[in-house]
């Protein structure tokens, strides 16, 4: 089998396997003052300080959650403390394009949420945010705004830095998920002028179900979203998913160290993979491939092939990819990424994503298969 989807989960990488192996023979609760809890407590503090180190912040400002969607659930409200001042937010502001965990408005009424479109490149619409911001009611409360740096389904990378400015420029808040951006792209909190930042440990090469959000200062904090013993410095209550935040943590260094090596590397199997299909179809249409893309996505539409009837297809050939808008319920429906560049999203698309273990043999194997689908594709129109 060719597994090409690393972006719905990077199959567990070697550091992170290591690490976990030697976590699951400790036995204390890293809250506990014996011996026992005092070694779990090194290893969580160790895995904060290399969660930090990915994304350019301080270790004491990462709170450890049970995922990227637990984290945006977390910072998406309207109840905001300033030290120990509370602060309302009034709306949020979500680029068209964010996945569902941010796009879903985590703790805000849907009335308070407003999406912000993309242009048809599929990067976020600046002079439209502006727009919005400016006519945003201040005496309400502040304004939020979550931008994604790199999109799940185009690997598009968004002007995050220029988003954030504008969001600062009219006193809001700015909240970035860099899940799809740490490991392929440099991720720094401070130069992306973010003040809360999102990863998950299993798009990077560590165990599911562990994340984290990361805040610029400790000053300004949501409200808890899950409350009780006060673990997290009491932002996220219950005993840490110890394993996995070891796990976590290694794979954060590895990613570190070794993400501008793997890059050139990854991103001459996608230009192999792209200049393969368009051998082997010409009407094959790549989407975004004229903007900023991370090195390890490729989104095209095979005019005349849907998305469900292609990942189906592909699988058959032993090829695991995805469509761009299967995200974790299973489900094959239109992309409301493609929706929102204002192509027809029922065109179908498929996206394929590459990992650092991808190689040559995978991508020629991806290529087999692409050229027998395509060569069998029904068509209704006169393309060829
Ligand atoms: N944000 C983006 C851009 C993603 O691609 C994903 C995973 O699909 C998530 C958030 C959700 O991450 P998690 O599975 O850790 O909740």
């Amino acid at each position: 089998r060719t597994y090409l989807d690393w972006n719905a989960t990077a199959p567990l990488g070697a550091p992170a396997r290591a690490a976990m192996m030697e976590a699951l023979l400790l036995p204390g609760n890293a809250s506990s003052v014996h011996g026992e809890g005092r070694a779990a407590r090194t290893a969580v503090d160790k895995a904060r300080r290399q969660v930090a180190a990915l994304v350019g912040a301080e270790p004491v400002h990462v709170t450890f959650t049970s995922g990227a969607t637990e984290a945006a659930n977390h910072v998406l409200t309207p109840e905001f403390r300033m030290g120990r001042a509370p602060l309302k937010v009034s709306r949020l502001y979500v680029s068209a394009i964010e996945h569902p965990s941010i796009r879903e408005g985590g703790r805000f009424d849907p009335a308070d949420v407003t999406e912000v479109a993309v242009t048809s490149d599929g990067v976020v619409d600046l002079a439209a945010l502006e727009t919005m911001l400016a006519a945003h009611d201040r005496s309400a409360g502040m304004p939020m705004v979550a931008v994604m740096l790199v999109n799940n389904e185009t690997g598009i990378i968004q002007p995050v830095e220029e988003a954030a400015a504008l969001v600062h420029a009219h006193g809001g808040l700015m909240v970035v998920d860099a899940v799809q951006a740490a490991d392929r792209v440099s991720v720094d909190i401070a130069a992306l002028d973010a003040d809360f930042l999102i990863v998950s440990s299993h798009k990077i090469g560590g165990p599911k179900g562990v994340g984290a959000l990361v805040s610029r200062g400790e000053v300004l904090m949501p409200k808890p979203l899950i409350r009780g013993g006060g673990q997290e410095k009491g932002h996220r209550s219950g005993t840490e998913n110890f394993h996995a935040v070891v796990g976590f943590g290694a794979a954060a260094e590895a990613a570190l160290h070794e993400f501008g090596d793997r890059n050139g590397r990854i991103a001459a199997l996608r230009d192999r993979l792209e200049v393969g299909m368009r051998e082997r179809a010409s009407d094959v249409m790549i989407h975004g491939e004229n903007v900023a893309r991370v090195a390890n996505t490729s989104f095209f539409t095979l005019p005349g092939l849907k998305s469900e009837t292609g990942q189906i297809a592909f699988d058959l050939e032993g090829v695991a990819l995805s469509s761009g808008s299967a995200c974790s319920s299973g489900k094959v429906g239109e992309s409301h990424v493609l929706t929102a560049m204002g192509r027809d999203p029922k065109l179908g698309a498929l996206r394929i994503s590459l990992g650092p273990e991808t190689t040559e043999d995978d991508i020629d194997r991806a290529l087999a298969a692409f050229g027998k689908i395509a060569g069998r594709r029904k068509l209704t129109g006169e393309a060829a």
